[in-house]
């Protein structure tokens, strides 16, 4: 076994890639960016090495860097996750020619799966079957065209050098084929710097089901069975399974032989993945599964493998690096129960999923399913990296265990002030065709909408941290014929709203001055809010600078202690109003200058009305 290794990664996959390595006695280096050096990758590891500034292309794209922290560490072997430099055929011959164990398959098969049409046609005479296409080198318009009309329409065109799901065009009609064409040339030209394309059949309602393989230096090779990540956003995994939803046992050994025979064709070694495309338009059947491409390293959702099976496939990527053979033989490889794994991204699904950055204030995911995480509680997410911050997996006896773990888990998880995609992995978790096993790569277009979470608590959740929260904000109203009703007002990350409690409320915190400004974080389907009392939030507006005293209920006033164009300091008593029996003084929130007293002893005043205005002293 390695004594050493280096991993050229970041975020939940390096403290994964670690967690393995030290249970196997592992020493481990973590390399780190400027951005990272608080990062947990670089905590966890035994020893770790600054490579660059923030920019993956000064740091973690620095390949000779990387090497360099290796021999300057001592590490033996570099493991290199996934992204970044894990598919760069160039890097892997440098780690091995700088005499070190590159923890992947030999170079040779990175580059042979690098391009789409190469990948296809090796697959092909190694007998995979391939999506229906053109794979050829003339790439005359005129004879393209053909092509795509013996294919039969919809096609897609392909770059063969692309990735990311950039350069791809689908095209519905022979008369939009020409222009189409030049556009995808164009793009890939730009992004690939090789304008060469294929043509493929367009399959309408896909699925993608992908086969784990691994194989060792002694000549082994075995799959671990399949995965389903059809569930998918503009082209992106969102939320992945194992096994594939309505796969039977013939389909299932058709696909996974398939993929044995890919791997065999590249004389595989590591952990690989066939990605395979299928039209599951009348179930899923073996005449309609295609290969699609092949994955030379581990994959983001090769915990859903590990949950079914029991294996640990770092494990196992770092025994086969050693030289050992594989661990299991595929006749001890088997399937147990249903695993499940959401993608959870700092990203905000009500402003178009941007990325969410900035500081996690609270952070806790619970520890009903298997969190992998890169961060905790405290941790910045920068604007540089993939705004991924962890994967939840479940494992349970049925789909429909894992499915509800995992929503479960998901639902109740902790993100501010962060935002997250976790409401929104509830809501496609819940939904109706999901649940069925009724699953393709349009699920998400289609039901955007459906699958929106709600931007603010439910009223009995709202209403239960009112009534924890407290505050001077409750009124007690009475309706003819009806049971007393209390009205709390309180601010929701940092927004005005009513709610309706039946709970006697909290005492307020202190009759005089701004109550401290309570932290009460409340969850609900996989979101979190801020919830304040009305009063607080007086005290919270004059520390951003706005001096405006507003009623925080209705009442009467029934002393004005100072008046318009006094100099006052902190904290000095300006109004005191009356208010369900009780006495609240409101005072200065900074050092300045009364400008407006807009009432008199003895008015009646409405909740939110302005009873004052502080200005700083030098904007009077
Ligand atoms: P990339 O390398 O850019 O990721 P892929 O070839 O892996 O491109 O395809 C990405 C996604 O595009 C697939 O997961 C699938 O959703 C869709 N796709 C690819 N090929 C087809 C096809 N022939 N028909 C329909 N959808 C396809």
């Amino acid at each position: 076994m390695l004594a050493s290794l280096l991993i050229a990664n970041r975020g939940e996959i390096a403290c994964r890639i670690i967690r393995t390595a030290r249970r196997l006695g592992i020493r481990t280096v973590a390399v780190y960016s400027d951005a990272d050096a608080q990062a947990l990758h670089v905590a966890m590891a035994d020893d770790a090495v600054r490579i660059g500034p923030a920019p993956v292309r000064d740091s973690y794209l620095l390949g000779d860097r990387i090497i360099a922290a290796a021999r300057d560490t001592g590490a033996q072997a570099i493991h290199p996750g996934y992204g970044f430099l894990s598919e760069n055929a160039q890097f892997a011959q440098a780690v091995i020619d700088a005499g070190l164990i590159w923890v992947g398959p030999d170079p040779a098969s990175i580059t042979a799966m690098g391009l789409k049409d190469a990948a296809k046609a090796l697959m092909a005479d190694a007998g995979v079957p391939v999506t229906p296409g053109y794979l050829g080198d003339n790439q005359d318009p005129d004879h393209l065209a053909d092509q795509a009309a013996a294919i039969g329409y919809p096609v897609l065109i392909k770059a063969v050098a692309g990735g990311g799901g950039k350069g791809m065009r689908l095209v519905e009609r022979p008369a939009d084929f020409a222009d189409a064409l030049l556009s995808c040339q164009r793009e890939a030209a730009s992004s690939f710097g090789n304008a060469h394309v294929l043509i493929e059949k367009y399959i309408e309602r896909p699925r993608h089901i992908e086969v784990q393989v691994f194989g060792d230096r002694h000549g082994n090779i075995v799959h671990l069975f399949e995965r389903d990540c059809s569930l998918q956003r503009r082209h992106q995994k969102v939320i992945e399974e194992a096994p594939a939803p309505g796969m039977d046992g013939a389909t299932r050994d058709a696909l996974c032989a398939a993929a044995v025979r890919a791997a065999r064709a590249v004389d595989y070694v590591g952990a690989g993945t066939i990605e395979f495309i299928a039209d599951a338009s009348e179930g899923l059947r073996a005449d309609r599964i295609w290969f699609m491409e092949m994955n030379t390293r581990l994959q983001v959702e090769h915990p859903v493998t590990e949950a079914i099976t029991g294996q640990d496939l770092v494990e196992w990527q770092l025994r086969v690096a050693s030289g050992e053979p594989l661990p299991r033989a595929q006749a001890d490889l088997s399937i147990t129960g249903w695993a499940m794994e959401a993608r959870l991204y700092a990203e905000d699904p009500a402003k178009g999923f941007l990325p969410s950055i900035g500081r996690l204030d609270a952070f806790d995911l619970g520890d009903s399913v298997r969190v992998d995480t890169g961060v905790g509680q405290g941790a910045t997410i920068s604007p540089f990296y993939d705004p991924m911050i962890a994967k939840l997996i479940a494992h349970g006896d049925s789909r429909d265990a894992a499915r509800t773990a995992l929503a479960a888990a998901l639902d109740r998880s902790v993100v501010w002030p962060l935002r997250t995609n976790a409401g929104f992995l509830v809501q496609a978790l819940r939904h109706a065709d999901f649940a069925a096993g009724d699953i393709d790569t349009g699920l998400i277009a289609r039901e955007g909408e459906a699958l929106m979470p709600a931007t603010l608590p439910s009223e009995p959740t709202l209403a239960q941290a009112a009534a924890r929260v407290g505050g001077a904000g409750a009124l007690a109203g009475f309706r003819l014929n009806a049971a007393p009703q209390r009205q709390a007002r309180v601010l929701v990350d940092g927004q005005p709203g009513d709610v309706a409690i039946d709970a006697p409320l909290a005492p307020a915190a202190g009759a005089i001055g701004p109550a401290p400004l309570a932290r009460t974080l409340v969850t609900e389907q996989g979101r979190s809010w801020q919830v304040t009392p009305w009063r607080a939030a007086i005290s919270g507006a004059a520390a951003a600078g706005d001096g405006a005293i507003l009623a925080p209920m209705p009442g009467r006033i029934i002393a004005v202690s100072v008046a318009s164009g006094d100099k006052v300091t902190k904290g000095q008593k300006l109004v005191t109003l009356e208010a369900m029996k009780m006495e609240h003084g409101l005072s200065a929130p900074f050092d300045g200058i009364v400008k407006d007293m807009p009432h008199d002893e003895g008015a009646q005043v409405q909740e939110g009305t302005l009873l004052a205005r502080i200005v700083a002293e030098d904007a009077a």
